[in-house]
């Protein structure tokens, strides 16, 4: 059962070759044996697997038809809410946090039959690049275990490429779901704001959040995506996108040259570079173009990002939600003290942030001004994507960094220089790997116009074709 991909397993499981028990079982073993390894699960939710390989197994002795999801084992990054099971969200504040429904996402993988095999370890509230802010402890690269599998979906990503399942789940608002593909030489896509519901995803920036798949090829994220997708009433800026897939035939393709100046290593910069000629070889057209805003992306990301976090995480006050903590002389105290114990040193950092930009008298010129540069941004991918179909570019400056290399907070933000501008204008896109630099993997982003997210996949998968052939 070694290196399934979920067409794979879904065909062996029609065939009779294995039970979707023994399928589950397969991968429960190897989580068992090697997280001590990766660290990638921080729960393994072994009950609930085997529960639900047994009424897909039922249904195949019964002769019934099974769907393409059906009996196919999962992880699920540890801040989307599966009903009944503790969802961390990485933080000690909710290390025993039971969740008490499921997330939009999980009602409609459970619906189809997935089985779940665990939660999977992320950067505390998933702020982070490296999974290194996890209060479950860092997470092992499988391609190299000194180095860190990117964040903040690291686990998710670990378990992909360690086989410890056949596809998961992250999350991405500024590329965690994206960047650590790239490292770990997975799949990862981010679809465009409003495609997936973020109903029961513990909230860290709502308008730049959203949950996508981290898988083996791009088939099978294409497979999970539109499992996900879709209008839900829980999430009110959902919809339902509309764009057939189809034969896109020739596509005029951007290459924007800010992506490719200062801060790049030269290695990455050579494969992506001749990989992008490969598009040409394909038969589009490929040129430079020129988005000038890109340079604030970071900084404005790093304003909007830490003020919506900082309101969505008040809701952790040790009575509505979180642990308790001493109890204190008054309610503030109450709350400082939970708060302070609760959060490791990024959140708050982050929390602080977000509460000096948004306060009297600084909204004004850190909150109000980043609003307004995040609107040029958009507007200036509106107005690219007039001209060009898709953009082509490197998911990350770099390969994967050494554990507790990047140790200011400063340079862990600077390599989410390539992701954060996709979800400021909430565009598709995805992140295939595309070559190796000392045999660690190099991520190509392809990004799309919004809810062209069939465009985007379907170009990488064609992409992905030709690198196997
Ligand atoms: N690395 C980015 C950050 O720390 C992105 C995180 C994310 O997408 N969840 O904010």
């Amino acid at each position: 059962m070694d290196k399934l991909t979920i067409e794979k397993a879904h065909k062996g499981l029609i065939k009779k070759e294995f039970s979707a028990i023994e399928l589950a079982e397969f991968y429960l073993n190897k989580i068992k044996k090697e997280n001590e390894k990766y660290n990638d699960f921080i729960s393994i939710t072994e009950d609930l697997a085997l529960k639900q390989a047994k009424s897909v197994d039922d249904k195949l002795s019964r002769g019934e038809k099974i769907g393409d999801l059906e009996g196919i084992p999962m992880a699920i990054k540890d801040n989307i809410l599966i009903d009944d099971c503790i969802t961390t969200a990485g933080s000690k504040i909710l290390e025993n946090y039971g969740a008490v429904y499921d997330a939009a996402v999980i009602k409609k993988l459970r619906g189809l039959g997935v089985v779940f095999l665990g939660k999977t370890n992320l950067d505390e509230f998933a702020m982070g690049s490296s999974t290194e802010n996890s209060a479950f402890g860092v997470v092992k690269n499988p391609v190299d275990v000194e180095r860190v599998p990117g964040g903040s979906s690291g686990g998710s990503a670990a378990a992909v490429a360690a086989d410890h399942c056949l596809g998961a789940l992250g999350s991405d608002t500024g590329g965690s779901i994206r960047q650590p593909a790239a490292f770990c030489g997975v799949i990862g896509f981010k679809p465009s704001y409003g495609a997936v519901s973020r109903y029961g995803l513990i909230a860290m920036a709502s308008s730049l959040d959203q949950i996508g798949p981290i898988a083996k090829n791009v088939l099978d994220a294409k497979l999970i995506f539109n499992s996900i997708k879709g209008k839900d009433k829980m999430d009110s800026t959902t919809l339902d996108i509309n764009d057939k897939e189809k034969d896109y035939g020739v596509l005029k393709i951007g290459v924007p040259k800010e992506y490719f100046q200062e801060g790049i290593s030269s290695e990455v910069k050579n494969i992506i570079e001749k990989e992008i000629k490969k598009f040409e070889k394909m038969g589009h057209e490929v040129k430079e173009v020129s988005l000038p805003s890109t340079e604030y992306a970071l900084a404005v990301y790093y304003i909007i990002m830490p003020a919506e976090a900082s309101a969505n995480l008040a809701r952790f006050d040790g009575i509505k939600y979180g642990k308790k903590g001493n109890s204190g002389e008054n309610l503030i105290d109450f709350y400082s003290n939970v708060r302070a114990a609760g959060f490791g040193d990024e959140v708050r950092r982050r929390i602080m942030l977000g509460t000096y930009t948004l306060s009297a008298g600084y909204k004004e010129a850190y909150y109000k001004k980043a609003q307004a540069v995040r609107g040029l941004i958009k507007k200036e991918l509106e107005n690219v994507f007039k001209s060009v179909d898709i953009l082509l570019t490197p998911t990350t400056p770099s390969t994967a960094f050494k554990i507790g290399e990047k140790e200011d907070p400063l340079s862990m933000y600077l390599s989410d220089i390539y992701t954060v501008t996709v979800n400021l204008a909430g565009l598709p896109a995805i992140s295939v790997p595309c070559g190796r630099v000392d045999k660690l993997p190099v991520g190509l982003q392809i990004i799309g116009p919004q809810f062209k997210d069939n465009l985007v996949l379907s170009i990488a998968q064609s992409y992905e074709q030709l690198r196997n052939l």
